[in-house]
């Protein structure tokens, strides 16, 4: 099965990993960066890294705090220098308590902006957002924007839809547990042109095992395509498709 991972954070020890994910159907993939002390790292493994490696650099609402005020200026030099580089992983996440409402609003909003001066694609976080994720993102219809592992439910996913011409619904590992109906739900209703699949590597994984890699994504586009009533294998090349469309063609 062709699988390709929308999100995923790879490091200089994973380098040896990815021949063999490669030979067990991983397609292509896109390592994001959460923080900005993983910005130099990620420089380098464009380098290091085969072609279906895609990179994209941001930082995390969890990570704000701790970047520098001259970080979206650098994210703007390295939009400008590396033409295949993506925005993410950016957002917005309000559970747990978290609430530095006006930080993330902030550099949420500034680094959407940078995706659409850049022309490129944003892969979002977006956690006890739903109030607000959509009216912001609504102001940056052109920006491509995948929203990872997305947890929202079907009345969320319609009006994503509705407001969002350029978005993209990437479902994780947690869709692979029979209790998530709330992802279930929103699964059924995405055309099949706006799905993609993300394992969030090493920082999700599926409900039966303690650690997973992007090559069990494979589960999870099984049960995308037992919900959707598909074929595995042929979900699992529109999803390649889309992944293609999305970071291929920088
Ligand atoms: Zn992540």
């Amino acid at each position: 099965m062709t699988i390709c991972d929308a999100h995923l954070h790879l490091t200089r020890k994973d380098l040896p990993k990815l021949s063999a994910w490669h030979a067990a159907g991983l397609a292509g993939a896109t390592s994001a960066t959460a923080r900005h002390t993983e910005w130099a790292e990620a420089l380098e493994l464009t380098q290091l890294t085969p072609s279906w490696v895609h990179y994209a650099m941001g930082i995390h609402p969890w990570y704000l705090e701790e970047a520098p005020e001259t970080a979206l200026e650098e994210l703007d030099t390295f939009l400008a220098s590396h033409p295949a580089l993506a925005v993410g992983e950016i957002g917005l996440d309000f559970a747990d308590g978290r609430d530095d409402r006006e930080r993330q609003l902030h550099w949420f909003e500034a680094q959407l902006a940078l995706a659409s001066k850049h022309h490129r694609p944003a892969v979002l976080h977006l956690r006890r957002a739903w109030d607000c994720a959509p009216v912001i993102l609504a102001k940056y219809p052109e920006v491509t924007t995948v929203l990872h592992s997305f947890n929202g439910s079907r009345e969320i996913a319609r009006q994503l839809l509705e407001a969002l011409p350029n978005c993209y619904f990437s479902f994780g590992f947690a869709l692979a547990n029979p209790a998530a109906t709330r992802q279930a739900g929103a699964a059924q209703v995405i055309p099949t042109e706006r799905l993609l699949t993300d394992s969030d590597y090493p920082f999700q994984h599926l409900p039966d095992a303690s650690a997973s890699v992007p090559t069990d994504l494979a589960a999870v586009i099984a049960r995308l395509a037992e919900l959707r009533h598909d074929s595995p294998t042929l979900l699992a090349g529109q999803i390649a498709e889309n992944w293609q469309r999305v970071f291929d063609e920088l």
